[in-house]
């Protein structure tokens, strides 16, 4: 009865852990690593058919990214995961799988212009669809066998509709043990879905550390919603156009939740029925997964709007463009508005032709309401640049760049330890992943010093034997060795060539006094030699 750490370890991305018991495999998420890669991560050891189900705590690609690959390579087991994680997961990892093949299409054209060969896609829309067809809705709270020797049960973390906590018990020799996976624990107060729930007994843990470091400025969504109107307020009254770069599943959603009620109660004023316009094909197709969610997905708020027949995502204004030709229309007119649109991170999709329209006007606002990684062009945008470069046009920026305080679908460092200090007994090991290396060593540090847990930061390829209670197999964290930049090669005698010249000049300034006669003569010599050349310059 074994866990090994595969992926998420001491990085935030890529997340998988394969489970063993009595000989049967089974593995918990299966991301994709998205951004800077630090830490090189172990393949699974054992051949994807063998892998007899997987557990899936939430949708978001990071979790689920790579499932469609793994049946690629043969996985047919059931993959468990709430109704809601299923929806979602259904317009996502096609999502993914077009992304993919228009990247490897993309990159086919220029291997071709160049000579090289083609790469395939990581996956193609059909292993998506194959993955998808495995999905097995589940409900919170309620107890499944999925193999021999493993029982599962959900419970909502309160990250993003539909996400869970999973309790595992698994049975070898008449002995169990119980290990919980936090998944990605969400933040308190958050507009839609519930807070986190807690779960009070374990064995063992696996938790996410994202914000063990650190504590959100703010949690509470009142002030979000007033910072949002304000910014709302102060675009539209200088005539100017509101540009929100949004992750299109959960942050889209909560965005127009926010404006819905920025509307109701007239938050903003002199600007009746200012027009919205979500720009996403994903984040409208989310959004009718959300409008159409189980209510037992939906915090009391949310709950009781729907109580009173009010669609709590939909108000007036609210225009969605489904084409590119719709799209293309929202710069035509002058007419101030708020634009919502994807990627979150602005690294693609339809947010850069907004950017492209709106940066360089003053009258305009830039408003990021998530994370911007390192290196993407949001980081760029939010910490001021003065330009950027789009469609191979460099844009000046003139627009007023802001970000939405307290925005955070992750607990912070409070929220985890009220997640992790619920548990009446402490368990026999909490191991710390899905964290920076250096927030999920600090946080295993903080929860072994200051609260007595006996905890692991494992990377990847550790195993650990639950039955023994100890490590069998230690790994250390391999960096991933970056790509050494190529130089542009000069060619050797090109450079003999300066050097010689810049040599002459040297040497000629050294001259003065010489007679005149032998100046007279080298400046003739020099002067026929540099005709010679300039024969074979390129003009
Ligand atoms: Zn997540
Ligand atoms: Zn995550």
């Amino acid at each position: 009865m074994k866990l090994m750490f595969l992926g998420a370890t001491h990085e935030v991305t890529g997340s998988l852990t394969l489970i063993e018991v009595g000989g049967h495999y089974g593995i918990v998420d299966c991301g994709m690593e998205q951004g800077a890669d630090i830490f090189v991560n172990e393949e699974l050891p054992v051949d994807a058919e063998k892998i007899e189900f997987a557990l899936l705590t939430h949708a978001h690609i990071d979790h689920s990214g790579r499932l469609p690959l793994l049946y690629k390579r043969g996985f047919r087991g059931a993959i468990f995961a709430t109704e809601a994680t299923c929806n979602l997961c259904n317009i996502m990892l096609r999502d993914s799988a077009h992304i993919q093949e228009s990247e490897a299409e993309w990159k086919n054209r220029k291997a071709a212009r160049s000579g090289d060969e083609p790469t395939p896609p990581m996956y193609t829309m059909a292993d998506a669809e194959g993955a998808i067809s495995l999905l097995r809705p589940c409900v919170y709270g309620r107890m499944l066998s999925v193999s021999e020797g493993v029982d599962i049960s959900f419970t909502d973390a309160g990250h993003l509709m539909g996400s869970s906590s999973i309790e595992v018990w698994l049975t070898e020799n008449d002995e169990t043990k119980k290990i919980v996976f936090s998944g990605d624990i969400g933040n308190i107060n958050q507009p839609i879905i519930k807070n986190p729930q807690y779960i009070e007994s374990a064995d063992f843990v696996v938790t996410e550390s994202t914000y063990g470091d650190r504590y959100h400025d703010t949690a509470k969504g009142e002030n979000s919603i007033s910072h949002l109107a304000a910014c709302i307020q102060r675009t539209l009254d200088r005539g100017g156009n509101l540009i929100i770069p949004s992750f299109a599943v959960g942050r889209a959603q909560e965005m127009l939740y926010f404006i819905r009620e920025i509307k109701e109660k007239g938050m903003v004023h002199g600007h009746d029925g200012f027009p919205v316009y979500i720009d996403s094909p994903l984040a409208n197709e989310a959004t009718g997964i959300f409008l159409q969610a189980d209510r037992r997905f939906f915090d009391e708020e949310t709950t009781a709007l729907l109580d009173k027949g009010i669609n709590p995502l939909v108000f007036d204004g609210l225009r969605i463009s489904a084409s590119s030709e719709e799209s293309r229309l929202i710069n035509m007119n002058r007419e101030p508005k708020v634009i919502i649109s994807a990627s979150g991170m602005c690294e693609a999709g339809r947010i850069r032709h907004h950017l492209k329209h709106n940066l360089w006007r003053s009258e305009c606002m830039i408003l990021f309401v998530g994370y911007q990684a390192a290196g993407t062009l949001g980081r760029t945008i939010r910490d001021g640049a003065e330009s950027v470069k789009l469609f191979g046009e460099e844009i000046t920026i003139r627009a007023e760049v802001t970000y939405l305080p307290g925005k955070s679908g992750h607990a912070d460092k409070a929220g985890l330890i009220s997640w992790i200090t619920a548990f009446k007994k402490k368990p026999e090991m909490v191991f710390v992943n899905h964290g920076e290396d250096a927030v999920c060593t600090a946080y295993a540090k903080c929860l072994s010093e200051e609260y007595g847990f006996a905890t692991l930061a494992p990377y990847s390829g550790t195993v650990f034997d639950l039955l023994e209670c100890r490590v069998t197999k230690e790994t250390e964290g391999i960096p991933v060795e970056k790509k050494i930049k190529k130089v542009a090669r000069k060619n050797a005698f090109y450079d003999g060539l300066i050097a010689a010249c810049e040599n002459l000049l040297r040497i000629a300034h050294r001259c003065e006094g010489i007679p005149n006669k032998e100046l007279a003569r080298f400046a003739g010599q020099i002067g026929s030699l540099a005709a010679k050349l300039e024969g074979w310059a390129k003009k």
